[in-house]
C-alpha cells in the first residue's frame, strides 16, 4: 500500500477527517484532539477505532493511537508557553520605563509591575487550562480579575509530542505542585532598566551624553533575568522552564529577544547546550545583591580560581549547564522555593544537583515552608567536593529543614 498525501481518518463511527497525516491534529467535525502514531505497514482486514486502529477509504492503514498525552507532559507543554508571554510582559514593562517598583522587605527585596503582572499571567493561565493543581507564585497579590489579554492558552507542540517517562505517565493534576518565580533578579531588573533608560535617552538629540557613560555597564544584567516555572512531584522537582526573556539583548534594536530552556528528568534537556567549564577549573557564583560574611567565608573555602557575583537564581543555574561556573554557593537563607524549584529540575536532568549547604535536598510539596534556610549550593560535577569544603561555621549557622 502506497500511503498517499491526504487521508480520511475514521474519529468515530460517522465522523471523517480527511487531511495530510503530517498536520492531522483534530477532528474536523467535532474538534475532538487526535493523537497518534501511524505504522506505516499495510494491513488489510478488520479495522476497530476503539481499538486504535483507525480505517482510511481506498487503503487501509494501521494508526496506532498514542492516547491523549499525559498530564504532566501538557502542562510543561504549557509552562513553556506561558514563560515566553511571561518574558514578552517583562521587556514589555521594561521598555515603558514604568516600572512600579515597591520594596517588599527591604531595598534589596523589591517588586515591579513586571513582577505582578508575569505572575497574574503564569498563575491564571495554567489554572485555567489546569484547575486542580497547586500553583504557588512569589508575589502576594490581592485577588483580582485578570485581563484576559494576560492570559496564555497556547502549548509548545514540539514537547506534546514527546514521551512521557513512564514513571509519570500516569500522574493526576492534583497531585501536581507549580513553583512560580515570575520575575527572578528583580534588582538587576531594576538597575538594567535605570541604564536602558538612560541609554535610549542619551540617543534623543540634546539630551544626556556624558553622564550616561556610568550607567552604560548595567545593560549586561539584562541577563540576569529570568522567568521561572518549576514542577514538583512527591516533593521531587520534576520539571521545569526558565525563560530568558533579554536573551541577545547584545544584538542591538530589531533583534527577536528572549529564549527558553526546559527539561524533565528522564526526558532530557533542552534550548540550551549543555557544557563544562574546561579543565578542573572551580569558578564559583554567587550573589551580586544579597551577600553577607557566611556567603564570602563559604565562597573562599570552595578555593576558587575565579569569583563571578551576579543576580538571579535562574541566571547562576544556566552559567553551570553552559560551561561559565562549576558551582553555585550562597550560605545564606534567601532563596526561596520558586528560585531553586525550575533551575533544579532543568540541572538534576542533566546529572547535575543542587541541595542545601550540607547537601541534604531540598523538598518541593506544597505545604513545605518558602525558605531555603539552610543556603543553595549547586554544581554540574563534583558536588561531594564542595559539600566537603563548606566551613563548620556555616553548617552551624544553616540548619537544614
Ligand atoms: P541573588 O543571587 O542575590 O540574585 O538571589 C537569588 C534569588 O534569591 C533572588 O530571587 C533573590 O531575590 C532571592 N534572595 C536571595 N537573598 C535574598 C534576601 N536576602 N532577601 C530577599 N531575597 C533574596
Ligand atoms: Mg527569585
Ligand atoms: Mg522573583
Amino acid at each position: 500500500m502506497k500511503l498517499g498525501p491526504t487521508y480520511d481518518l475514521l474519529h468515530s463511527e460517522n465522523h471523517f477527517y480527511r487531511q495530510s497525516v503530517s498536520d492531522a491534529r483534530s477532528c474536523a467535525r467535532c474538534l475532538t484532539p487526535i493523537y497518534f502514531r501511524i505504522c506505516l505497514k499495510a494491513v488489510d482486514g478488520v479495522v476497530d477505532p476503539l481499538k486504535g486502529v483507525w480505517r482510511l477509504p481506498r487503503c487501509v492503514a494501521i494508526i496506532t493511537m498514542s492516547g491523549s498525552p499525559a498530564v504532566v507532559m501538557r502542562l510543561v507543554a504549557s509552562a513553556h508557553t506561558v514563560a515566553e508571554k511571561a518574558g514578552a510582559i517583562v521587556r514589555k514593562v521594561l521598555h515603558s520605563g514604568e516600572l512600579g517598583i515597591v520594596e517588599k522587605t527591604g531595598a534589596n527585596d523589591l517588586q515591579t509591575l513586571a513582577d505582578r503582572l508575569a505572575q497574574q499571567s503564569i498563575c491564571a493561565s495554567l489554572s485555567r487550562s489546569f484547575p486542580k493543581i497547586t500553583i504557588i507564585g512569589e508575589e502576594e497579590l490581592p485577588a483580582e480579575e485578570i485581563k484576559e489579554d494576560l492570559i496564555e492558552g497556547g502549548h509548545s507542540e514540539e514537547i506534546l509530542q514527546k514521551t512521557c517517562p513512564a514513571e509519570y505517565s500516569g500522574l493526576k493534576e492534583e497531585e501536581l505542585v507549580v513553583w512560580v518565580d515570575p520575575l527572578d533578579g528583580t534588582k538587576e531588573y531594576t538597575e538594567a532598566s535605570r541604564c536602558h533608560h538612560h541609554q535610549t535617552e542619551a540617543q534623543i538629540p540634546n539630551k544626556g551624553s556624558d553622564t550616561s557613560r556610568p550607567h552604560s555597564t548595567a545593560l549586561w544584567l539584562l541577563d540576569n533575568v529570568t522567568v521561572l516555572i518549576g514542577i514538583a512531584y512527591e516533593g521531587r522537582a520534576i520539571a521545569g522552564v526558565i525563560n530568558q526573556p533579554f536573551y541577545n539583548y547584545q544584538l542591538g534594536a530589531g533583534a527577536s529577544l528572549g529564549r527558553t530552556m526546559w527539561g524533565m528528568l528522564g526526558l532530557g534537556a533542552f534550548g540550551f547546550q549543555l557544557q563544562e567549564v574546561p579543565g578542573d577549573r572551580r569558578i564559583v557564583t554567587t550573589t551580586r545583591s544579597h551577600s553577607n560574611k557566611l556567603v564570602t567565608d563559604c565562597v573562599n573555602a570552595m578555593e576558587p580560581h575565579e569569583v563571578i557575583k551576579v543576580g538571579g537564581a535562574g541566571n547562576k543555574i544556566i552559567q553551570l549547564v553552559e560551561g561559565k561556573a562549576s558551582a553555585y554557593v550562597f550560605a545564606s537563607p534567601g532563596c526561596k522555593k520558586w528560585d531553586t524549584c525550575a533551575p533544579e529540575a532543568i540541572l538534576h536532568t542533566v546529572g547535575g544537583k543542587l541541595t542545601d549547604m550540607h547537601g541534604n535536598a531540598y523538598c518541593y510539596n506544597a505545604n513545605v515552608k518558602h525558605m531555603n534556610s539552610a543556603g543553595v549550593l549547586a554544581t554540574l560535577r563534583n558536588h561531594e567536593y564542595y559539600v566537603s569544603r563548606v566551613p563548620q561555621s556555616v553548617l552551624q549557622a544553616l540548619k537544614s529543614d
